[in-house]
């Protein structure tokens, strides 16, 4: 079972072949959340992804309802699944004890990420037996026997890093490291997509990069946690988010034709591979997945 066949790098203009898509959830926490969860898979597997993610939580609980989540998803779904794993406030023993857990269970796949500080905004620290940072657990699950591996990029620069030359040079020590592929933080202009993936080649980087996309659920909460994560959202859509304030109809249509415009444009520059961030909100990624599969090729 792998995490779809990787698409190679493209900087030239033409229609892709017809996209395929992977899609990102949360654990849900409470019962109502969980049979909404169960629904929405059924839902997307219609779609035949090219998987399934679980996010990994920042701490104890939340770490457990993701490993319990991705599990349950195994064991419940023929679509592949990865699971986000981070480095956050665990020794290497406790978190490679849950790599072997997770792939005796059948899980293939691993989003290898260093995770953040454990309050909101605070920066990351390692724990001091703990794997320092992405390159070294990515060295440890490619040596460990792991199928298929994901690490994240930063189109528009992650915030702490110390130039965009940095960043991606890092993003190359991971891929180097022996990931398979990178998946991008969300990005609301093609072109900061584009310029990054020309940046990247131009770095020596060959392996795939998944642009991660956001349909916009709530504009104003994509805007505060935007501000933390690396991501702009371009000033021109506030007019048009309060112009729909009092339209729930007319603000899902607006999304979606936003992201959908989105991936027509990438589609339109190679690309052929698309990673939703879902949000457990579903019907948004659906409806646009829905067009884009529409699109003439
Ligand atoms: P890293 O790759 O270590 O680094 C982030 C940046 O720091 C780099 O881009 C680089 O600029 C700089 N940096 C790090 N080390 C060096 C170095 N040695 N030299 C120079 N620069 C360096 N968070 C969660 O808690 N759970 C999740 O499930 C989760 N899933 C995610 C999925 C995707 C696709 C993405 C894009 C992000 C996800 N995140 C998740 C958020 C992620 O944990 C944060 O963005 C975090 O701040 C960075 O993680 P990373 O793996 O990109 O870290």
């Amino acid at each position: 079972m792998t995490l779809g066949e990787p698409t190679v790098p493209h900087t030239g203009t033409g229609k892709s072949q017809q996209p395929t898509f992977s899609f990102e959830f949360f654990p849900p926490r409470t019962a109502l959340m969980q049979r909404k969860f169960w629904r929405t898979v059924g839902r997307m597997e219609a779609l035949s992804p090219a998987f399934f993610s679980v996010t990994y939580g920042a701490l104890g609980s939340g770490q457990t309802q993701s490993v319990d989540t991705v599990k349950a998803l195994c064991a419940e779904s023929d679509v592949p699944v990865a699971a986000h794993l981070t480095c956050v406030g665990a020794n290497r023993e406790t978190l490679n004890a849950v790599i072997h857990d997770l792939r005796d269970c059948g899980i293939r796949g691993v989003v290898a990420l260093r995770g953040d500080g454990e309050e909101p905004g605070a920066p990351f620290c390692a724990h001091p037996d703990g794997y320092q940072s992405v390159p070294e657990l990515v060295t440890y699950l490619r040596g460990s026997g792991e199928q298929a591996i994901s690490v994240a990029a930063y189109p528009e620069v992650h915030p702490q890093a110390s130039s965009p030359e940095e960043d991606l040079l890092h993003l190359k020590r991971k891929l180097d490291a022996g990931a398979d592929q990178a998946i991008t933080q969300y990005f609301f202009e093609a072109e900061d997509f584009l310029r990054f993936r020309d940046r990247a080649i131009a770095a020596g980087i060959a392996k795939p990069i998944i642009p991660g996309i956001l349909p916009i659920h709530n504009y104003q909460r994509v805007v505060q946690f935007s501000q933390r994560c690396g991501a702009s959202v371009p000033t021109r859509f506030a007019d048009d988010y309060a112009r729909l304030d009092n339209d729930p109809q007319g603000r899902y249509e607006f999304s979606v034709a936003l992201a959908v415009r989105l991936g027509e444009t990438l589609m339109a520059e190679g690309v052929s591979q698309f990673h939703f961030y879902t949000l457990n909100q579903t019907d948004l990624s659906h409806a646009v997945c829905c067009e884009l599969l529409r699109e003439p090729q």
